[in-house]
């Protein structure tokens, strides 16, 4: 995918800088990670340091001293979520200021100003988003049609659709109807990029996969497709296996601040007292700076040492974070290294053969189910014959 500041590669995972910097990493560590695509959030930014102080310093990537690519979120989800007295309506969403309870508005036209103000190489719509799982039907529609009419409002708002590229926000719930209806439309409006939003909100994980398949099988094949709020692996390599291309969540580098390693063998919490005498690396199969050997030009460090660190030091903290962001990073680069060499499917089945010990029984579900439906059978063990 080609971006105003550079190029990356898809399948690719998005780790999310909330306030303009990742928790716990410098946007060199960032760097140094292989990152060339993070994530800002709007709302934040937009109340500090404001938009006003956004257009004197010249942008996002100027505040946080970050040379490569930028995607912003429209902000209103961050509302909804964070702001109990958010009111959705259609001018937009109404709220009242953290800062001094003063009522505000944000509108797509809005959305798109402050997003212009940042100057994120992505930018999202402002889009009508409701919790999957809500009972409320008419609701849910209400909600698909609106975000329609919304993506209408901003790309008429935006100002630099030659610099900034605009994604649409495919609503619609888990009513697979509903989606391929939003699907077509938003198609239509032949925006540079496409997400899949709602979703990763408490569903059933095999309803999930059914939307994603839905709306991938719909799209086109030459627009990059964003799920919106996935950060576990098994979802990762399942998601990317129906046909999606980017994905965010907060998740890897908020677990690390609680002791949990993302790794090849599943998430580890090194808070546990077993951890405590365990000199192996966080990952034997990770070639990051902390699980690479001193002799290699690593920081050799042990699980027993995050174990020791965890909840008393931030080094512990920044370590694990810097870990589980190149697990992420290097999953989906080794995703698309398979996906090039026409061997997902084998990528696919040791991936989950490892965290499961090659368990076939302890598979979920929901996996094992989703992977059938594009030829992938977790569950077939080749014959002799095969394998010769
Ligand atoms: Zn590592």
């Amino acid at each position: 995918m080609i971006l105003p500041h550079g190029p990356v590669e898809l399948p690719m995972f998005m780790p999310v800088a909330t306030q303009a910097s990742l928790k716990g990493l410098t946007p060199e560590q960032l760097e140094s990670l292989g990152c060339r695509l993070c994530l800002n959030n709007t709302y934040h930014l937009g109340l500090k340091p404001g938009q006003a102080t956004l257009d004197t310093i010249g942008g996002a990537h100027r505040l946080q001293s970050w040379n490569h690519n930028i995607l912003t979120d429209s902000g209103g989800f961050q509302m909804v979520s964070l702001l109990k007295l958010a009111k959705v309506t259609e001018e937009g969403v109404k709220f009242l200021s953290p800062h001094d309870g003063t009522p505000m508005l944000l509108t797509p036209e809005h959305s798109m100003s402050l997003q212009n103000s940042i100057g994120s190489d992505i930018m999202m719509q402002l889009d009508d988003v409701i919790a999957t799982t809500s009972p409320d039907n008419e609701r849910i529609q209400e909600a698909m049609h609106r975000s329609i009419r919304w993506l209408d409002r901003c790309i008429e708002a935006h100002k630099y659709p030659e610099k900034q590229n605009l994604f649409c926000i495919i609503q619609g719930g888990l009513d697979l109807d509903l989606r391929r209806q939003c699907v077509e439309q938003m198609v239509k409006r032949d925006t540079p990029g496409i997400a899949i939003g709602g979703l990763s909100g408490g569903e059933e994980k095999a309803k999930y996969c059914s939307v994603v398949r839905t709306c991938t099988e719909m799209l086109p094949d030459m627009k990059p497709r964003y799920v919106m709020g996935v950060g576990y692996p098994e979802d990762l390599v399942v998601s990317v296996a129906l046909g999606a291309d980017m994905f965010d969540c907060v998740w890897p580098t908020r677990t690390a601040r609680f002791g949990n390693a993302v790794t090849s063998r599943g998430t580890l919490n090194l808070r546990h007292a077993s951890y405590g005498t365990d000199f192996s690396p966080v990952d034997e199969d990770c070639d990051c700076l902390c699980c690479r050997s001193k002799e290699a030009g690593g920081l050799g460090v042990t699980k027993a040492y995050i174990h020791h660190l965890t909840g008393k030091e931030t080094a512990g903290a920044h370590i694990l974070t810097m870990h589980n962001v190149h697990y992420l990073l290097n999953l989906m680069r080794k995703a698309r290294k398979a996906i090039i060499a026409d061997t997902y499917p084998e990528f696919v089945k040791e991936f989950f053969g490892k965290i499961y010990k090659y368990k076939i029984s302890d598979y979920p579900d929901w996996a094992v189910e989703a992977l059938k439906t594009v030829g992938i059978d977790l569950q077939h063990v080749p014959s002799a014959s095969e394998c010769t």
